[in-house]
């Protein structure tokens, strides 16, 4: 079979002689130029490793811990992985591997040989057989494709019968590789207008004929083994034109090359944007000495986590299969069992087990994600990994561990993903609704939370529904890496089938999804499109909603309510603070207010807004918009009547109606802040967004404010402008009509006069909006001075205040060095800065960021995380230019990316003094903020060794 002539082969030949030419020219010019040879595969086994934990970028997070296993003494499997750096060449070089890479692994293999005692294509003794799969620098689980049993043929099937005495077994492994490699190399998979994988329909068939009902695959015998290797190696003829190939060095190879080939493949690219994964990083390949967890009764496999990833508590947390491979576990074809009841089924590999969970959890000081085969009673590491977790597990597992000592309060702070901190404050079902609602079914709670939405039995029709603005729960048999679309696009995910530890469940929890999988009592109609629980129908579009915490299922809408976190924090309410999770994340925000430099204040309109972002720890508020106090009640057409009027009288009259409702929101909102500083921005949008556009709404107001409507008509028209948000806003305003401006002062500062005297502290900041010019500040600046000292003398009251501006437009940043002349403080207003420079709409996205962000030409949506490159650079200018006239001036920002975490973070990087963000994303900002401060320093500590 494998030949030594063949073997000897390098691939890169065997793939593509043309390209492999070049490539091996390139390869060599660079050892002259290195004078080096690169090492690309690095071997483990016999408590030996060229590799360890820290080799992530090299070998892949899979290849670098089963290394650093291999090193502190667990039972690993030995093998060999193959680094990125062979990814990058493949993809550099037409798909095609460096020439010495044929060589380094047949040394792999030789050293996996020596040490399980089997040789890789013996058709005489025990064959040695191996697993290959991919590892990538940060774990994307089930996105890329595994290939178990790879080195059996028709030859080494009778060997490795013969060695292990089990018939069975043996042809049970070369179905299984057929069925994987035919699917993943050879791409015999559903072709379009199928809807089963064909393999499964061979296999499904077959069992129908055989024995005239459902059997699980372990129930099947040597013989029907046998006969379905014949018809899938029929079927695998019939699709690919070919046999199946049976040099098991071919195989290998053409393992590699596909698990290479999956880094590109859709679901991969699609999990790699939402998690910002590089394309550039590459995959690893990892090639493994099979063990068999499908030997009989004594073997099986399974998946565990340390601790319980879906509520964080201290319990080893898993599945198994009796007699049954890695894949059967995670694929959900078969509902696993629990694992703890693997003490009473395989009680000494059980105990191994729990001692290897200590172990790991000390030694890389994190919840792990394990996969274990025991074969014939004895245990095997197949991985670890740091273990995917919800929100609130990762709150309590880092609130555990700084208990325990494995961790520091930092490191603590380091484990909760900022992004996903707003789901603890996702809501939950409210109470009296569940205790109304007839539980439908139960299944597994794989990912917290509550979610109603209409149901869609495919992810396709799923996005679609999400994309005309329905909720949508996604429903499927069993998920798999496929519906990843739809698993983003669905407020929850529900499955007949599957267990917690399935991949989709994995990532619908990373991803903050509720979801409750292996419902059984869900049945699902794909042709009819129709869910079926306790008898009740539900067509595609009628609501289901489920519990992903209790995993009950339910028909119909149910209401819900808001999570512990925000009862407690908002509405103080007793027992949701007495909750372990509403504790823990108060501690968590104490240690952020420890480990901070920038301070995190809210962007709010009234005391309302402003006490809830203060009770999550804001310190002040960073922008109000004043404009938006006039949406309220009357106040519109008092505000109507001030942009209606032609006259300066007119204007006068109506904004002498305006400044009460402005002063008592004010004074509102200063008394709430007792002394916290108040950014608050004179008049900014577009006027026209007041005006009435509707014939009715005008002949109301023309009523109103008794004149006719023609004049209403008129006014809307000379009003008009054709690129509004370019128009006639900010500053230009305020210097058009400077009676506005004054008004509005004089509200702030008479607010500001009445609280002083009342002994409560104010801070007020007048922040000037759209500033382009020195002049223009300068000219708004002088009418706030002006206003601010009449009021203190009329009033007789001192209080301290500040005037500065929004850094909005472009021309404002570069010339910030003259604004500064007389600014007092920056806010950067990143939803104009953006707007102004990409030129892109901030409301005029929807037709095109879709294809933007499939096309990488944005990474993420600038609109919502900064475009640090591009935008970034013009703070960046503006900070040094401010500070170079004026070093002590207060810098900030104000626009919506001031609550996402990674803005903040830049943020954080050119050192601005605080992010102001809406009052729920307050605690983001302050963990986010806190993490940068906190790498920040574990930077220049490591820098400082160095
Ligand atoms: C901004 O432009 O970033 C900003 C905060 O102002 P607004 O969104 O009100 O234009
Ligand atoms: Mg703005």
């Amino acid at each position: 079979m494998a030949t030594k002539k063949k073997a000897a082969q390098p691939a890169a030949k065997k793939t593509a002689p043309k390209a492999a030419k070049s490539a091996v020219k390139k390869s060599a010019v660079k050892k002259t130029a290195s004078s080096k040879k690169v090492k690309y595969v690095y071997t483990w086994g016999a408590g030996k490793a060229d590799g360890n934990g820290g080799m992530k970028a090299l070998l892949g997070g899979k290849g670098a811990n089963l290394a650093e296993m291999t090193r502190i003494g667990l039972p690993v499997p030995p093998g060999f992985t193959i680094s990125t750096e062979v990814c990058t060449y493949f993809y550099d070089n037409s798909r095609t591997y460096p020439v010495s890479l044929q060589a380094e692994m047949e040394a792999g293999v030789k050293n996996m040989e020596k040490i399980m005692g089997a040789k890789f294509g013996d058709a005489k003794g025990m064959p040695l057989l191996v697993a290959v799969r991919s590892g990538a620098r940060d774990s994307m689980p089930g996105m890329m494709d595994t290939i178990l049993n790879l080195g059996l043929n028709d030859e080494t099937v009778l060997s490795l019968a013969a060695a292990t005495k089990n018939e069975r077994f043996a042809w049970d492994c070369y179905r299984r590789f057929i069925q994987m490699y035919g699917d993943v190399v050879l791409g015999v998979q559903k072709a379009e207008g199928e809807d089963h994988e064909p393999f499964e329909v061979v296999i499904e068939t077959f069992k129908h004929e055989t024995y005239h009902k459902d059997i699980i695959d372990s129930d099947l015998t040597a013989d029907d083994q046998k006969e379905l290797v014949k018809r899938f190696k029929a079927l695998v003829k019939e699709r690919t034109g070919k046999g199946f190939p049976t040099n098991p060095w071919d195989q290998l190879r053409g393992a590699a090359g596909a698990v290479f080939g999956s880094w590109m493949n859709d679901r991969a690219i699609v999990y790699r944007r939402k998690y910002n994964i590089p394309a550039a990083w590459g995959t690893a390949v990892n090639v493994q000495a099979m063990v068999y967890g499908n030997t009989g009764e004594t073997s099986g496999s399974g998946v565990a986590f340390t601790r319980d990833p879906a509520n964080g508590k201290n319990e080893f947390w898993g599945e198994y299969l009796i007699n049954a491979q890695g894949e059967d576990v995670v694929a959900g074809v078969r509902t696993p069992e629990n694992v703890s009841t693997l003490k009473a089924a395989l009680p000494k590999p059980y105990a191994e087990l729990m001692k290897v969970r200590t172990i790991l959890e000390k030694h890389f000081t994190d919840v792990q994600d394990i996969e274990f085969t025991v074969q014939e009673g004895k245990l095997f590491m197949l991985q670890t990994r740091n273990g995917k977790r919800t929100a609130a597990a990762s709150l309590k597992f880092s609130m555990d561990m700084v208990k325990e000592k494995l961790i520091d309060w930092e490191t603590a702070i380091l484990r909760n993903p900022a992004e996903q901190l707003e789901q603890l404050l996702a809501p939950i079902f409210d109470l009296a609704d569940v205790a109304k609602a007839k539980t439908l079914a139960t299944g597994l709670p794989a990912g917290p939370g509550a979610a109603s939405g209409k149901i869609y039995l495919n992810a396709e029709r799923a996005v679609l529904a999400e994309a005309r603005g329905e909720k949508v729960l996604l429903v499927r048999t069993e998920t798999s890496p496929e519906d990843l679309r739809g698993m983003i696009a669905a407020e929850g995910i529900l499955t007949s089938k599957g267990g917690v530890s399935s991949h989709a469940a994995l990532v619908a929890r990373q991803m903050g999804k509720v979801c409750v999988c292996g419902a059984g009592g869900v049945e699902i109609d794909y042709d009819k499109k129709t869910v079926t629980a306790a008898g009740k129908v539900f067509k595609e579009g009628d609501f289901m909603s489920i519990d992903g915490t209790s995993g009950k299922v339910f028909g119909g809408e149910l209401k819900t309510a808001p999570s512990e976190i925000i009862s407690g924090i908002v509405s103080g309410d007793k027992a949701a603070m007495a909750t372990e999770k509403f504790k823990g994340f108060q501690q968590l925000m104490k240690w952020c207010e420890q480990a901070t430099r920038m301070s995190v204040r809210t962007n709010a309109d009234t005391p309302e807004q402003t006490r809830i972002a203060l009770a999550f720890g804001a310190k002040g508020i960073g922008l109000t918009r004043t404009e938006h106090m006039f949406f309220e009640g009357d106040r519109i057409d008092a505000m109507r009547e001030m942009i209606l009027a032609t006259t300066l009288e007119a204007r006068k009259a109506a904004l002498s109606k305006l400044l009460p409702y402005q002063r008592e929101d004010f004074t509102g909102i200063f008394t709430v802040l007792k002394g916290l500083p108040a950014t608050i921005r004179l008049l900014d949008p577009p006027l026209h967004e007041f005006l009435p556009h509707s014939k009715e709404q005008q002949n109301d107001l023309a009523k109103k404010l008794g004149v006719k409507v023609e004049t209403i008509i008129q006014r809307v028209s000379d009003l008009h402008e054709f690129n509004p948000m370019l128009g006639h806003r900010g500053c230009r305003l305020g210097i058009a009509y400077p009676e506005i401006t004054e008004m509005q002062a004089r509200a702030i500062f008479e607010a500001a006069a009445d609280v002083a005297k009342k002994k409560i502290k104010v801070k007020p900041e007048v922040m000037i909006p759209l500033v382009g010019f020195k002049k223009e500040f300068d000219l708004q600046a002088e009418i706030v001075h002006r206003v601010a000292k009449e009021v203190m003398s009329e009033k007789k009251v001192k209080f301290e205040y500040q005037v500065g501006t929004m850094i909005e437009v472009p021309r404002g940043a570069l010339t910030a060095d003259q604004i500064a002349e007389n600014a007092e403080f920056f806010s950067f207003g990143t939803n104009d800065l953006t707007q102004t420079a990409l030129g892109i709409s901030r409301d005029d996205m929807g037709a095109f960021l879709l294809p933007y962000v499939e096309n990488d030409v944005f990474a993420k949506n600038p609109f919502a995380t900064l475009d640090t490159t591009g935008v970034g650079q013009l703070i960046e200018t503006a900070v040094a230019k401010g500070r170079q006239t004026r070093p002590d001036i207060k810098l900030g920002i104000c626009g919506e990316h001031g609550g996402d975490p990674d803005s903040v973070v830049f943020c954080h990087n050119v050192g601005l003094a605080y992010v102001s963000c809406s009052p729920y994303r307050v605690p983001v900002a302050r963990l986010a903020a806190a993490q940068a401060a906190i790498l920040e320093k574990r930077a220049a500590a490591a820098a400082k060794k160095k």
